[in-house]
């Protein structure tokens, strides 16, 4: 048995082949589920009944449950996605001029353990499968056309990788949701092995890079990522891979005051990033998480002159507000508060 929406288009003949139905039913099942976006077979009413009986046990289409939506005041929506196992996931809809935007999730919880990070306050739970995060897409685009994701939900993309690309190859299918390659970011915390990985895959994904901090000690500190791979590590592998792919890398940097927002930490910062060819960085100020309360937003002053070393050692960098704060569906916001409010299995 294999869930519909883990199945990419070219995939479909020899899977309905395989199982002696006729493949000339690829079309019509592509046409119901990507076209005519139905998220049940019964719905599919073009295909004779008993076919569809028999698309209901061998290629069942993944249910969730909305168990939740909260709406912030900047438009930004957070939904609550439950399966059928009882686990959950948020994914955040991001409104802006000529854009929607869709956050989601690779992992329930995540190992990652990054110290501002709420996703990753309780551990991992389980990964999800690649029809969980296409379901999570289905989910948002009811609300609107998804015009660009971000995998910058809970969980860790590279922890992950091959049900992550599935679905994203999935999304970015001609003949299955058609949303374009360069639309879509997946951002990773440093999982070098997944660099080579993503550069063979011959896909023009956005990737951005979580940096954080721009020397081992500190980022050691705030990643225990960086225990296995190291900063010099990482950034050899971004090196590599923006010459293999000739594609940017964005690192992201989440500035956490008095932690990583000195003079000398943007110094260090600009010469690391130099040694990638191609790289942009985008600044972050911390979305505060109730784990951390010692963990603060820098203020505006110290932030200009954060952003004023880098572009003037001429590293292209951009400032990014996190919305949907008010709703909890802020960076690094995702799923802890949920925990904590119920406290009980589902998480
Ligand atoms: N695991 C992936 C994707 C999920 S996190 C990764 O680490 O890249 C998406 C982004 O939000 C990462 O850059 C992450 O470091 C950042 N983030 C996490 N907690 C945050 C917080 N409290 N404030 C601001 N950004 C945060």
């Amino acid at each position: 048995m294999r869930k519909a929406w883990s199945i990419l288009p070219e995939e479909w003949k020899p899977i309905l082949a395989e199982r002696g139905l006729r493949p000339f039913r690829a079309d019509q099942i592509l046409h119901s589920l990507y076209r005519d976006w139905i998220d049940d077979w019964d719905m599919a009413t073009t295909l004779p009944r008993d076919f569809r009986e028999t698309l209901k046990t061998e290629f069942p289409i993944t249910k969730t449950e909305t168990l939740d939506v909260s709406q912030s005041s900047d438009g930004t929506r957070k939904l609550l996605l439950g399966y059928e196992d009882g686990e959950a996931v948020e994914t955040v809809l991001i409104p802006a001029t000529g854009r929607f935007t869709q956050c989601i999730s690779t992992q329930v919880g995540c190992a990652m353990g990054c110290a501002f990070c709420a996703s990753g306050a309780r551990g991992v739970v389980r990964s999800l499968t690649a029809d969980e995060i296409v379901a999570e897409y289905m989910a948002g685009r009811r609300l609107g056309e998804i015009t660009n994701i971000v995998v910058m939900g809970m969980g860790e993309p590279f922890m992950n990788y091959d049900e992550t690309l599935r679905a994203l190859r999935l999304v970015n299918a001609g003949k299955g949701p058609n949303l374009g390659a360069r639309h879509i970011t997946i951002s990773t915390c440093g999982v070098v092995p997944g660099f080579a990985r993503l550069a063979d895959e011959g896909i023009q994904f956005e990737l951005s890079v979580s940096l954080h901090a721009p020397n081992d000690a500190l980022r050691s500190e705030l990643m225990p990522v960086n225990r296995r791979w190291p900063i010099d590590e990482l950034l050899d592998a971004c090196a590599d891979y923006t010459r293999r792919t000739k594609r940017i890398i964005t690192f992201e940097y989440t500035v956490i005051r008095g932690v990583n927002d000195s003079r000398r930490c943007a110094e260090e910062l600009a010469s690391q990033v130099r040694r990638v060819p191609m790289a942009k960085v985008n600044l972050i100020p911390l979305s505060p998480v109730s784990h951390r309360p010692d963990f603060r937003t820098p203020d505006e002053a110290t932030l200009m002159m954060f952003l004023d070393v880098l572009m003037k050692a001429h590293v292209q960098t951009m400032l990014r507000r996190s919305r949907g704060k008010d709703a909890n569906a802020a960076c690094g916001q995702l799923r802890l508060r949920r925990v904590e409010a119920d406290g009980r299995g589902r998480q």
